[in-house]
């Protein structure tokens, strides 16, 4: 396993890191025992960084992550987990969902925290509610060690909230395919230029990037000299990149960590051939080629009088037909774009405006496109998101009364 350094504290961690949001299932929930042998032998394997959230398998993912720690295996990592602001209404909420994260856990710190899936809006409305000072207050009582945040929006945006606190680090969606989109190559090299571990996810487009992939596409691969999976070539051109820390990989399948793990034993930066190179910017044309919808993620278009994330829904739109057996597409536009996760910003809302299609470089009709994103990805999106919702809503409720329950308990 190799290992890069966080610039502000020296720490060292495994460049692949082990994402549990994605863990294997069984019965539809997720299959615990087979998860926490996995998680166990990344960790005997030199993977020193996991990554978790609440909104992971509905809550589940924080718990079994918990579980696989125990035995001593705690003492051997770094967690990272984040702070759901689709949550947070108050002060008060931050203060009890980190108290619920650590029991969770079942550990008295969180080595890496974040503020989970920001954008413009979303960090606007955390900064109002004071969430700098609750970082602070939450470091100097040594519950969370380094502050960070993952990201979902504009570059301006990512500028902005990179500038905005002394973080540690950040979390960015980043891949061959997302050279140009969020924060892209541009906030990558922004935040390490100001001494930020980039932790990167999404490295393979949650998966889409790895095998089966397009016909067209595996051709590209199987000329190459050395033979490298799919993913493997996905994870070692994020791993060219020096500004890189940790690449996260979402991993549920014993053969997929094993080969994961060899590539994170010789993946140095700036190590890929101009060869090698070449092959990827071949594939990634091809996949631009294939794509139904030409949008490079830039962001021009923005922002949009009614709310709607141009890029963002053109990106899963594309995603859904590069990808058409890939049925979680759909459910990653809804709860992204339907203001589960994040604000209402689906194609739906289009005014007809042109306001624009006179600002996208790539001349594309874009009021006439989310028509067709609209026809595609939202048939069940006025349904979807108040069912989801709801399902939420009494989930932190019942967490709440738990909470409430244990304290009183403990008074006993
Ligand atoms: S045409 Fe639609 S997508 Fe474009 S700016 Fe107007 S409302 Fe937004
Ligand atoms: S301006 Fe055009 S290419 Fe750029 S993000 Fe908007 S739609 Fe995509």
């Amino acid at each position: 396993m190799l290992f890069r350094t966080v610039p502000k504290t020296g720490d060292r961690l495994s460049i692949l890191g082990f994402g549990c949001m994605r863990l294997p299932s069984k019965n539809g929930g997720i299959d615990e025992a087979r998860a926490i042998r996995q998680i166990r032998h990344a960790i005997d394997s030199g993977v020193n960084y996991l990554d978790t959230a609440p909104a992971y398998h509905l809550g589940k993912s924080e718990q079994v992550l918990g579980k696989a720690l125990q035995d001593g295996y705690r003492e051997k990592v770094r967690i990272a987990t984040k702070l759901p602001h689709w949550e947070v209404r108050d002060a008060g909420d931050m203060e009890w969902i980190l108290a619920k994260q650590l029991a969770t856990l079942q550990t008295d710190h969180i080595d890496y925290y974040l503020l989970h899936s920001m954008s413009k809006e979303s960090w606007e409305k955390m900064a109002k509610l004071g969430v700098l000072a609750f970082l602070d207050r939450a470091k100097s009582e040594g519950k969370i060690v380094n502050a960070g945040f993952s990201f979902h929006g504009t570059l301006s945006a990512f500028k902005e909230i990179v500038d905005a606190y002394d973080w540690q680090f950040c979390q960015i969606q980043y891949n061959f395919l997302d050279e140009n989109n969020q924060a892209g190559t541009q906030g990558l090299r922004y935040a390490a230029g100001k001494n930020l571990a980039v932790m990167v996810m999404e490295p393979l487009r949650g998966g889409n990037l790895a095998g089966p992939v397009p016909d067209d596409i595996q051709r590209i691969w199987d000329k190459a000299p050395i033979k490298r999976s799919a993913a493997e070539w996905g994870l070692r051109w994020v791993w060219n990149h020096p500004e890189v820390t940790v690449v996260l990989s979402g991993m549920n399948n014993e053969y997929h960590i094993d080969e994961n793990l060899k590539a994170a034993g010789s993946a140095l930066p700036e190590s890929l051939t101009p060869d090698d190179l070449a092959r990827i910017s071949r594939v990634k044309e091809t996949y631009l080629r294939l794509m139904k919808v030409g949008c490079t993620g830039c962001g021009y278009c923005m922002p949009c009088p009614a709310g709607i994330d141009i890029p963002g829904c053109f990106a899963l739109y594309n995603a859904h037909h590069l990808f058409p057996k890939d049925r979680s597409t759909r459910f990653h536009y809804i709860s992204r774009h339907g203001g589960i996760i994040g604000d209402v910003s689906y194609a739906g809302l289009c005014l007809q405006c042109g306001k624009c299609a006179k600002a996208c470089p790539q001349h594309l009709p874009i009021p006439e496109l989310m028509k067709d994103v609209k026809a595609d990805m939202e048939g069940m999106i006025r349904v979807a998101v108040p069912v989801f919702k709801g399902g939420l809503w009494c989930m932190n409720k019942i967490a709440k009364v738990r909470a409430l329950f244990s304290r009183e308990k403990s008074h006993d």
